[in-house]
């Protein structure tokens, strides 16, 4: 699913990023590789090989991108401790002694399990609310540059054991000050009691704005799906968002459970929702959203390329939909190269990529 020099292409891109990150760290100004800005660099090569783009798509790319490139963008699914800057990773990491390692970024067809594994690193650079308050501040800084102007970060401030929940919470509130809304998240497998607490550290903090469930399921996990059914509607009562990360490449009867049980009103990834008509009749009867993130589908190998996202076939069935990172920096792609690379898309209509930008401004998250 990798092209030839794919692979070449992202350890020279870290390469790089690496000595002119170090060099560079008290300036502004953004690593280059080609002369290049860093987040224009590698996914659109890379996905040329086994992406729903390719490069001698640039015409036609061009040509769908004047329609809507100018409309301000929304993202409502990009994780906090996966969309650093480059620069800030190599400085954070030189503080601690560390080494960023070579393969960090998500490489195609890795895998769920492989490219959770890669947040390790980027955790333990985000332990102190120091570093989340600044990493949270240069997200929404970074979203203006790339014309969002409906942004929503997430992030399991239990992941972050330097200071309280709370703390960790309030840092990252500190960092975005108005500029995005906040989701809090659960992780599958953990005791649903985690997701509790974090319901009621939204509680008493307007700037939380939902709350999530992330990861995945594995087979030594103690909690199902359904156990976090009482949390998310405490949540409900008290007028958060409900997202929840589902069907990832599983089966669809986790977006049935997600609405039914959890009250999800959005659904990250979602790509086997078509595999289940009854699925898709509840999705349409309750106008749920899916969030869309293609290119991490891609490279975590639930999808064989970009272009066989369903997302043309959810757009044309009535699905709402929105385009949505995931994480910037460890798929290496900003909402813009995102839309660029679904425009792409043989089946998706100029008309249809309109409506997905219009539907990530609707879809987001006010606090009732
Ligand atoms: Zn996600």
């Amino acid at each position: 699913m990798v092209g030839p020099g794919c692979d070449g292409l992202s350890i020279l891109w870290y390469q790089r990023l690496v000595k002119f990150g170090a060099l560079r760290v008290q300036s502004k100004a953004q690593p280059t590789l080609l002369g290049r800005p860093w987040g224009m660099l590698g996914p659109m090569e890379c996905l040329s090989s086994g992406g729903g783009s390719t490069c001698d798509d640039d015409e036609a790319r061009g040509k769908e991108s004047t329609s809507w490139s100018s409309l301000p963008l929304a993202d409502l699914h990009r994780h906090l401790d996966g969309s650093l800057r480059p620069e800030t990773v190599v400085e954070l990491a030189s503080a601690r002694g560390l080494d960023v390692p070579s393969d960090l970024p998500f490489v195609a067809g890795m895998g769920l399990e492989a490219a959770l594994a890669r947040f390790e690193f980027t955790l333990s650079l985000l332990q102190e609310p120091e570093s989340v308050r600044r990493v949270a501040s240069e997200i929404c800084e970074d979203a203006v540059d790339d014309h969002v102007t409906t942004l929503e970060i997430r992030f399991a401030p239990q992941l972050h054991r330097g200071a309280v929940p709370e703390e960790i919470v309030d840092a990252a509130l500190d960092g975005i000050g108005s500029r995005a809304g906040l989701l809090l998240c659960g992780l599958y497998g953990e005791p649903p009691t985690v997701l509790e607490h974090l319901v009621s550290i939204a509680q008493s903090r307007p700037g939380v704005v939902g709350i999530d469930l992330a990861g995945g399921p594995a087979p030594g996990h103690s909690f199902g799906l359904s156990d976090y059914g009482p949390a998310f509607r405490r949540a409900e009562t008290l007028g958060l968002g409900r997202t929840v990360h589902a069907a990832e490449g599983r089966g669809p009867g986790e977006i049935a459970v997600a609405i039914e049980e959890l009250r999800a009103q959005r659904i990250g990834h979602g790509t086997t929702l078509l595999n289940d008509p009854a699925v898709l009749d509840l999705v349409l009867e309750r106008g749920t959203v899916l969030e869309a993130c293609p290119t991490s589908n891609y490279q975590v190998g639930v999808i064989e390329t970009v272009a066989s996202h369903p997302i043309a076939r959810w757009v044309q069935l009535g699905v709402a939909v929105c385009v949505n990172t995931d994480n910037t920096l460890l798929s290496r792609v900003t909402v813009s190269e995102e839309l660029s690379r679904v425009a792409s898309i043989p089946q998706m209509t100029t008309s249809a990529v309109r409506s997905v930008i219009q539907t990530g401004h609707s879809a987001a998250f006010r606090r009732r």
